[in-house]
């Protein structure tokens, strides 16, 4: 087992136990503080670790790998190291600051370099994300969006079942966690008139994680359903805002394109997939049984609790979906398989969004479309107002943990607040 996937290891930073980064996370993400450039960098419990520093006082010296890959502003060169390299990386982490380990501990000269209070650095982008790709991969949504859109007789479309739908989207909006979402504009058509063009009336958020691609191909190769993982790196929460009216009107017959690509928001940490390991669980059966290129042994799906809350200006926030990651028909490998089946090639940073995450009960459902189901039942809010879909001033805020064996591995927040459009 990695050390860094220890239950038992605890560490000499404090950290609560609600925190999401314990010892046992380990993820990895980009900082920038008033006085340095940006670098990569980790996070134990509320104090974030500058791994450029760590690595130039020599504490990598004996782990083969060359240091300027913490002197980025992305994780990408980190990644593109190899899985080995990164989870030694990993592992030498969490003997570093290991209960019982003094070497750092007790330097106050080295930890007064590369220790910061979470408040005091500002979390940059974490990947360099050349190709975004969004999937459609949770039954339920599926059916809910194609009960409301279409029939509900036949809510899934023919192909459904068969294959993982997905879209290409826009990597260039995508943003961290933080960064405020102006809401866009765009073609809309009210019924029985004519189009116009304006401020989206319809703002909503999708509840997505997403995985980034750790490890490239080559043109025209393909991923082994069963070899998958090797090329996953790790995973984020992902907000995939989308402007529904512009969506309704633009989206036939190819596909999502603006009223998407406004915007997207990633948590700042990537939690590595083995950091994840304990909170693996079957998938759905799949029935009618899917092609050999598509099958896959073993447990891929993962139990991750999923929130959603909004919280309108100088209001108290309102949880208006819980969700889970396990609520997915195709898992990443079989996402990845069929995105590569036809020879297209992948690289290192692209991200690959799961598609919106419900489940089957109404309160986790995973965007205002199926909870307000299309405007027809307002949720609540606590100053007394209701939302059909998001308002401006509101933040829109995901949080995401699995749990097990007393302890939580979870990804921090994925926020972005929507202000007016221009
Ligand atoms: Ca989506």
């Amino acid at each position: 087992m990695l050390k860094a996937n220890n239950p038992e290891l605890q560490s000499w930073i404090a950290v609560v136990p609600t925190s999401d980064f314990p010892i046992q996370n380990i993820p990895f993400g980009v900082i920038q503080t008033a006085d340095k450039t940006a670098r990569v960098a980790t996070i134990i419990g509320d104090v974030v670790i500058d791994l450029q520093t760590l690595a130039e006082l020599g504490y990598f010296a004996d782990l083969d790998i060359d240091t300027s890959v913490f002197a980025q502003s992305n994780i990408n060169a980190f990644m593109a190291v190899g899985k080995p390299t990164t989870l030694a990386v990993r592992d030498r982490i969490a003997s570093l600051f290991e209960l019982n380990n003094a070497t750092l501990r007790d330097n106050e000269e080295h930890k007064a370099k590369v220790l910061h209070a979470v408040s005091n650095v500002q979390s940059l982008m974490p990947v360099k994300v050349g190709d975004y790709t969004d999937f459609y991969s949770s039954r339920e949504h599926a059916t809910n969006v194609g009960t409301m859109f279409r029939d509900p007789n036949n809510a899934l479309l023919p192909n459904w079942l068969h294959l993982p739908v997905g879209y290409h989207g826009r990597a260039s909006s995508i943003v961290v966690s933080g960064t405020e979402i102006r809401r866009p504009k765009g073609q809309q058509k009210p019924a029985d008139a004519a189009p116009v063009y304006g401020a989206s009336k319809l703002l909503d958020f999708e509840l997505e994680m997403a995985f980034v691609v750790g490890k490239s191909t080559q043109l025209g190769d393909s991923v082994d359903v069963n070899k998958a993982e090797d090329y996953i790196f790790g995973l984020a929460l992902f907000n995939d805002w989308s402007a529904r009216d512009i969506q309704k009107w633009e989206y036939v017959p190819l596909g999502p394109f603006l009223g998407k690509s406004f915007a997207s928001t990633v948590s700042p940490w990537i939690v590595v997939l083995e950091a994840l390991d304990a909170f693996r669980v079957d998938g759905y059966e799949q029935e009618p049984e899917v092609l050999p290129y598509l099958k896959y042994e073993g447990k891929g799906n993962y139990n991750i609790n999923l929130e959603v809350a909004i919280q309108p200006e100088n209001v108290e926030e309102k949880v208006v979906c819980r969700s889970n990651y396990k609520y997915m028909y195709w898992n990443m490998s079989q996402q990845l398989a069929h995105h590569t089946v036809n020879g297209c090639n992948i690289n290192v940073g692209d991200m690959c969004a799961s598609g919106t995450i419900s489940g089957t009960e109404p309160s986790s459902f995973g965007s205002m479309l199926e909870l307000s189901w299309r405007g027809t039942k307002p949720v609540d809010m606590p100053d007394g107002s209701q939302r059909k879909f998001i308002n401006d001033g509101d933040t829109v805020i995901m949080r995401g943990w699995g749990e097990v064996n007393g302890v939580r591995i979870g990804f921090g927040e994925c926020t972005g607040k929507v202000l007016p459009a221009l």
